[in-house]
């Protein structure tokens, strides 16, 4: 059998990997470590056998666009639901993005964005965020002015590094950008600010939201955008027929129910994040403001002889940690990001099993 060639544009491209590794402590992919409600796993339990399973679900997900447009006082016309934030923002790409045309990103940040504009044919142009990691309205300027792209994102809060974006910067990207701006709020609920203001139908703004974090329900796989009725128009050209199954749906209907719940989980993670950082400011550690559910830290270079290589350092904690059970995610072989690993805010348990361990290999000398 002779392998028959991708698509050239795609030769250079590997495949988006969060290592799925089997261990006591998973802090590596920013879930909510809150069960959702037994009364929720109970109502949907139940509603099993309310599908009618021969037929397809509701094409235009109605009921759960209602449901998504009531939490945020929006009609469900302003709503494009979705398999995960992810598939929003392919559907987005691939409605504005595509060959021929600019995506910009601001590096360092969340990297699907960049590999799901590619994956359409887009070309991608990345600003730089300063050494803090914030963002610089003159920097965006520059890159909109350059390139004029066609979809430009935002992150707020900011993946992997952490901080919201400044207010003022997305207001002045939204002025100024010629094309769609997205701001993805995937942790929004963790962090002092949103965008949701800026969406209305006259303007060209997209703040994507996520299930799979806040909401305890990553392993159902879904997400929405709230924007102007016209773009989810376009949306929904580029979206594959009964995408959304019918359990999904009734999943989301269920979940925001439990509105309460979700935001009680939120105040516990808030408050475990604000715990790990003071324990981690007291370690030979350089660590990142975090208004997410997850922190960017890199261990203190040793500058003497001998001392551990820029690049390694980080390497060597994330697999230490490993070997001690705890699976954080390791950045440091990302553009701007050497030494970096990021940590999931855990269970109490979890968080002082991290500590433990991350205090340990920091002891430990190679
Ligand atoms: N946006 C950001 C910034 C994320 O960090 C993630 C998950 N890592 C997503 C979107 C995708 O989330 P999901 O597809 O699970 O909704």
């Amino acid at each position: 059998m002779i392998r028959y060639p991708k698509r050239d544009d795609l030769r250079a491209m590997a495949g988006y990997h969060s290592p799925q590794v089997s261990v006591q402590v998973r802090l590596n992919t920013n879930e909510s470590p809150v069960e959702p409600p037994a009364e929720f796993v109970q109502a949907l339990a139940a509603a099993v056998s309310d599908v009618r399973w021969n037929r397809y679900p509701d094409r235009a997900a109605r009921e759960l666009r209602t449901a998504i447009g009531a939490l945020h006082g929006v009609s469900p016309d302003n709503v494009f639901v979705a398999n995960g934030s992810n598939e929003v923002l392919q559907s987005v790409l691939l409605a504005y993005g595509g060959a021929g045309r600019t995506v910009a990103t601001f590096e360092p940040t969340y990297q699907l964005h960049s590999h799901i504009a590619r994956i359409t044919g887009a070309t991608v142009v990345s600003g730089r965020r300063n050494a803090d990691f914030t963002l610089d309205a003159n920097e965006v300027q520059r890159v909109l002015d350059a390139h004029a792209p066609s979809v430009t994102f935002l992150c707020s809060p900011n993946n992997p590094t952490g901080m919201a974006e400044d207010p003022s910067v997305i207001a002045s990207t939204i002025k100024n950008a010629p094309g769609i701006v997205v701001v993805d709020e995937a942790y929004a609920q963790f962090s002092p600010h949103t965008a949701l203001d800026y969406v209305n139908d006259e303007s060209r703004v997209a703040v994507s939201r996520t299930f799979s974090k806040t909401w305890s329900m990553a392993a159902a796989r879904l997400g929405y955008v709230i924007g102007p009725k016209w773009m989810v128009e376009d949306l929904e050209i580029v979206t594959l027929p009964y995408h959304l199954d019918a359990l999904k749906q009734i999943a989301g209907c269920l979940a925001v129910q439990y509105h309460d719940h979700m935001q009680r989980g939120v105040q516990e993670v808030v408050s475990e994040r604000e715990r790990l950082l003071s324990a981690m400011r007291a370690m030979p550690l350089t660590v990142w403001p975090s208004q997410a559910n997850f922190i960017l830290f890199k261990p203190t270079t040793v500058t003497a002889k001998g001392s551990t290589a820029v690049g390694v350092a980080g390497r060597r904690i994330w697999q230490a940690l490993l070997d001690g059970g705890v699976l954080v995610r390791d950045c440091s072989s990302w553009e701007g990001l050497a030494d970096c690993l990021r940590v999931t805010v855990g269970t109490r348990g979890e968080n002082d099993a991290f500590l433990a361990v991350l205090r340990t290999a920091l002891t430990a000398r190679d």
